[in-house]
């Protein structure tokens, strides 16, 4: 599932795939995918969505996408499109299944969004609202902003994953960032201060920098949780082998209806 280092791969990935070059022509396969908001529900597709898309895309060439969090804002001008991939959507340039939007560039290149399950998006706007759209409910950036405090009394596993308290952190790097920290996932947020929080800030910083080093390069995105992909993580999807750390059982356990990975020997408090 695509958090803060694959969306800024995607990101840059358009970015290259596009440098000096602009879009000439728009194929919209599934109405569903350009949307009028950043919702992630499929049913509010855009009226008129492939005529606003064009609008956008033929307007100029694009500039290279700005991320925050996990949402990218790609301008084309005066004009620009908000992209969320939500849990499966990706740009390839590949011809794959599940495609919903393909651009064709000038140079020749095809590059499509495809998202089996919907839950990403389109979304056509301008300069004047595609700032706002792109950080709107959003805390400060995982990777570029200091972390902020995290009150409250929920586990720290969890304040981390909401959006509004800091922007790009998912499921996987969230819990191997704590791993680093050695912060165990259930502690209350909200005594996470002082060592223990510059300690996290400086863990999440290196999740993130190991995962964007991993997926360097220009070659088509693979999640790790896509059939035959490689796992680079030493604790996701492990539980029950030896903590490369103190190699006590990695354990996994369920906090807010998600599967936390984590090490009791390394994550004592
Ligand atoms: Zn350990």
């Amino acid at each position: 599932m695509p958090e803060l280092p694959e969306v800024d791969f995607c990101g840059r990935r358009l970015a290259n795939w596009t440098a000096g070059s602009r879009v000439i022509d728009v194929e919209v396969f599934d109405a569903r995918s350009v949307r009028a908001t950043r919702t992630d529900r499929p049913t509010n597709g855009l009226v008129e969505g492939e005529a606003r898309l064009r609008e956008v895309v033929l307007n100029a060439p694009p500039s290279p996408p700005e991320r925050h969090g996990k949402r990218l804002l790609w301008r084309f001008g005066d004009r620009a499109l908000l992209l969320h991939l939500g849990m499966t959507g990706r740009w390839t340039r590949l011809i794959a299944p599940h495609a919903k939007v393909r651009f064709h560039l000038e140079n020749g290149t095809c590059i499509t969004f495809t998202d089996p399950r919907l839950l990403g998006g389109i979304v056509p706007t301008d300069l004047d609202d595609g700032p706002r759209l792109l950080r709107e409910g959003l805390g400060p950036d995982a990777l570029r902003d200091p972390l902020p405090s995290l009150p409250g009394k929920r586990p720290i596993k969890v304040a981390l994953m909401d959006q509004a308290v800091v922007a790009g952190l998912g499921n996987l790097h969230a819990a191997e960032a704590l791993w680093r920290a050695r912060i165990d996932p259930r502690a209350p947020a909200g005594e996470v201060v002082g060592d223990r929080h510059a300690r996290l800030a400086t863990a999440i910083r290196a999740q993130l920098d190991l995962a964007r080093t991993l997926l360097d390069g220009d070659e088509e995105i693979v999640y790790v949780e896509d059939a035959g992909a490689p796992n680079p993580f030493p604790l996701y999807q492990r539980a029950g082998h030896p903590c490369p750390e103190c190699q006590t059982g990695i354990e996994r356990m369920m906090q807010a209806g998600r599967s936390t990975y984590w090490c009791p020997g390394c994550q004592r408090a």
